[in-house]
């Protein structure tokens, strides 16, 4: 395939192409007919030199197979250096089969993302699945890697979707432009597999935030309950959300399922119970290689069977297996699903689930919300995150922090003032005060751009170790961040926010993107003065207090 390239005028615009394979994917997925895709991980280091690498072997085996319509290629699972995605679409794009690139927010910066996407535009790879990323593994050269999470999935979800709109930039002239339009179909993950209700609720509503962001379709994570995955499409009815879902499946082992049972890969779940079973399986003499693959079979045929666009299978090495786990699913009998839906099953001890079951089909009742969930947002339990000083917090930040009300506008006045008298000295004195207070209160990391009104008053500079502003990423466990170090900030503000009645509306303002140019300075002048997220307008660099 050779995509035909028309090269603008502008050297700073990037060549575009037309590319049939991105539009018929998002044609697929919306098309009616459940379809079936495979994902492939890069390696780390060059391929071998003797030959095609055994990855692209099966890449291309992939793409000789018509049950199979497109492939999905990761970005550094694990928080693992590897083989950029584009390395192997581009091999792999002369097939002509529908390609999905993985794109996360843990290496490279927005700079770094918005040229990734460039390229991928330029080499006519339009299908992108955002994720947040897992944190950098200790596996980097002579240790572990720094994190980036300058954006989150959020944060790129919006990016892409402006890049689509044709971005506006400033030229060095100080004037305006408008980029070409991109073309991106863009994914977003959801993590449903979460045991508690302040984990699981953050989650569906960030899913929310992100369709409105721009995505336009959806993959849970992995995990191994029917009555979960068939929560997000009630969930995305109930909150009037209506954007394919691609349902996804892991082929497990013994090994990997003890990895997913103890979170070694943050967000997917397997059971105790399902532990035991393939623990069991996998002390038979095919090593239980017959259940894992029927396993997968059972949850492709669900998913078909509820209704889902597509199927998703990783973990699987050869060709072959793919084929046979798909001729599988698709040689059951039409109702054979049901069963599947409520064999599958393994949630953990306690699993909230926000729908409560329907008795016949095993599955959620879409025409009733859990009954203590509700009850639970009429008298909401005070949790012990609600301390005296977060309510003290809101209080001020209504009294003093809220555009256009109370003392915002005299406050508003001041600063103006201060700035354009150039009261340095005053204007530094506030800004010492400021930090020194927030520093003791949040643990303040003086970034300028303040999140807290939209944390609960939790500062995800020091208390979150992806700096996620828009909601969790994927990783917590029980409560706990991905990295166990910490209760997860987001399930912490879920809390302090339902104490309030205010847990529904926890993601409904526009997605949050911290500025840079702004760390150092005194987030309170700032956001007075219009130069924060909170404000539309391009900030102006702050005078350095
Ligand atoms: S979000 Fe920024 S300004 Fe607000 S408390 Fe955290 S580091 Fe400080």
């Amino acid at each position: 395939m050779n995509p035909e390239i028309s090269v603008s005028n502008d050297p700073c615009q990037p060549p575009q192409r037309e590319n049939a394979v991105a539009a018929s994917f998002r044609n697929l997925l919306n098309g009616g007919k459940f379809v079936y895709g495979a994902e492939l991980v890069t390696t780390r280091g060059i391929p071998e030199a003797n030959g095609p690498p055994k990855l692209v072997e099966l890449g291309e085996a992939l793409a000789a197979d018509s049950r199979i319509s497109w492939v999905s290629i990761t970005d550094n699972p694990g928080g693992n250096p590897m083989l950029p995605a584009d390395w192997l679409a581009n091999i792999l794009k002369p097939t002509g089969k529908q390609l999905v690139i993985h794109l996360t927010c843990k290496d490279l910066n927005r700079n770094g993302l918005e040229s990734a996407a460039w390229r991928y535009s330029a080499e006519g790879f339009h299908n992108i699945l955002v994720l947040t990323g897992d944190y950098p593994a200790a596996a980097g050269f002579q240790g572990q890697a720094l994190p980036v999470f300058d954006l989150d999935s959020v944060g790129l979800i919006t990016m892409l979707k402006a890049m689509n709109d044709g971005m506006e930039v400033s030229r060095p002239n100080g004037k305006l432009d408008r980029l070409p339009k991109t073309d991106f179909f863009i994914g977003a993950a959801v993590s449903p597999f979460k045991r508690q209700e302040r984990e699981l609720m953050p989650q569906y509503f960030k899913l929310a935030r992100k369709i409105r962001s721009g995505a336009e379709w959806v993959i849970p994570q992995l995990g191994y309950d029917i009555r979960k995955f068939h929560e997000i499409s009630l969930f995305m009815d109930w909150a009037g959300l209506s954007s394919p879902i691609v349902g996804n499946v892991y082929v497990l082992n013994k090994t990997v399922a003890g990895l997913f049972n103890k979170n070694r890969i943050p967000g997917c779940v397997v059971s105790d119970e399902l532990l035991a079973m393939a623990e069991k399986y996998a002390a038979g003499p095919d090593k239980g290689r017959a259940f894992f693959l029927e396993l997968a079979a059972k949850q492709l045929a669900a998913f078909k069977g509820m209704g889902f666009a597509a199927g998703y299978l990783g973990g699987v090495h050869t060709a072959d297996a793919f084929a046979k786990i798909i001729d599988m699913a698709e040689g059951f009998g039409a109702d054979d699903w049901k069963e599947f839906a409520k064999e599958i099953q393994f949630p953990k001890t306690d699993e909230f689930y926000l729908f409560e079951k329907d008795e016949a089909t095993g599955l959620g009742d879409r025409e009733r919300l859990n009954e203590s969930y509700v009850k639970s947002l009429k008298t909401p339990p005070r949790a012990g995150d609600v301390t005296l000083s977060y309510q003290l917090t809101r209080m001020i930040h209504s009294l003093a922090f809220t555009p256009g009300k109370m003392m915002f506008p005299s406050l508003q006045k001041f600063y103006g003032r201060l700035e354009s008298g150039g009261s340095r000295r005053t204007l530094g004195a506030l800004h010492r005060i400021e930090h020194a207070s927030k520093s003791l209160l949040y643990g303040c990391r003086d970034c300028g751009d303040c999140a807290l009104p939209h944390t609960g008053y939790l500062c995800p500079r020091a208390s979150c170790s992806k700096t996620q502003r828009n909601g969790p990423c994927g990783g917590s466990f029980d409560g706990r961040c991905e990295l166990d170090d910490k209760e997860c900030l987001w399930a912490r503000a879920y809390d302090r926010l339902k104490y309030y009645h205010e847990s529904a509306e926890i993601f409904d303002g526009p997605p949050v993107v911290a500025n840079a140019a702004l760390v150092g300075t005194s987030a309170w002048a700032n956001n007075f003065l219009g130069r924060d997220h909170q404000h539309t307008t391009p900030p102006d660099k702050p005078s350095q207090s």
